[in-house]
């Protein structure tokens, strides 16, 4: 049976004056790809900032592969790549590889030089990536979309079980988000690596993620991608807060 490698249990959190989580429940086990959708300012960020350990919840319990997060040590586990990732500016002075080395500073300490080991285990997490072209290049050079695939790359390189993003897409050209979104897919299922995905997008986890979570506050809805594709629109806006119809598959198909 698989792992849970998440587990919220009746979690809530405020901030000054106002509830932003009210009594979140959810499990993610190992291999899956979550969804955690929601409108902008549902509390999607907050819930991750707990789970990362940033901030502490008002109330309820998180544990992280099955240990209590207060106990938890083993980080590298973890590999996030947050919203704001991809914007350097073209004269940020590192090349693609040292930002990626640098994902392994966690694990072998701040202050230790790099191994050639290392900047194999860089290289890997750069093919893994499609990025390896890339290496020798400054990291302020590139396009939204690749500076994010170098991002997920240096969230990969001290092999971790789970990879959280925050948005990942933002910033990143629409053509584009297609090849980033099947990355992803295939790190997933090749890879193994769980994923927990935030995004204020409603359609494209129907193409993608194993699972989905809808917050707004509390999780109106959490279960595989077949139940979420099952809801219908009404039931999302209800939740959303706004209308919301979603793109349905066959309709896609017809205006390919
Ligand atoms: P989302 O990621 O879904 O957009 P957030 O978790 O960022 O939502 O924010 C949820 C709510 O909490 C919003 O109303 C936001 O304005 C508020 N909020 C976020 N961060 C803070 C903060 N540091 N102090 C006070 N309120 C905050």
């Amino acid at each position: 049976m698989e792992k849970t490698i998440i587990e919220c249990d009746n979690v809530s959190f405020h901030y000054e004056h106002s509830t932003v989580l009210e009594d979140i429940s959810l499990e993610v086990k190992e291999g899956e790809f979550w969804a955690l959708i929601g409108p902008n300012g549902s509390g999607k960020s907050t819930l991750i900032n707990i789970i990362l350990g940033l901030l502490k919840p008002d109330q309820g319990n998180i544990k992280l592969f099955g240990q209590n997060i207060d106990s938890f040590k083993q980080r590298e586990r973890i590999g996030y790549v947050s919203q704001k990732s991809n914007s350097f500016n073209s004269g940020f002075p590192a090349t693609v590889l040292e930002v990626v080395k640098s994902g392994l500073a966690r694990k072998i300490g701040l202050f230790k030089s790099f191994t050639k080991h290392d900047e194999q285990k860089a290289m890997d997490a750069l093919r893994v990536v499609k990025m390896d072209d890339f290496a020798n290049k400054n990291i302020g050079e590139l396009s939204g979309g690749q500076q994010q695939r170098v991002f997920i790359a240096r969230a990969l390189v001290g092999e971790p079980d789970l990879l959280i993003m925050d948005e990942p897409t933002v910033g990143i050209d629409q053509k584009n988000v297609a090849s980033f979104y099947s990355m992803l897919n295939a790190l997933n299922r090749e890879h193994g690596i769980a994923i927990l995905l935030v995004t204020h997008e409603v359609d494209l986890v129907t193409e993608l993620a194993t699972h989905v979570a809808c917050l707004n506050r509390s999780i109106h809805f959490h279960g595989n991608r077949s139940d979420y594709k099952k809801m219908n629109d009404a039931d999302i806006s209800a939740w959303y807060g706004h209308p919301v119809r979603r793109v349905h598959q066959d309709e896609k198909e017809g205006q390919r």
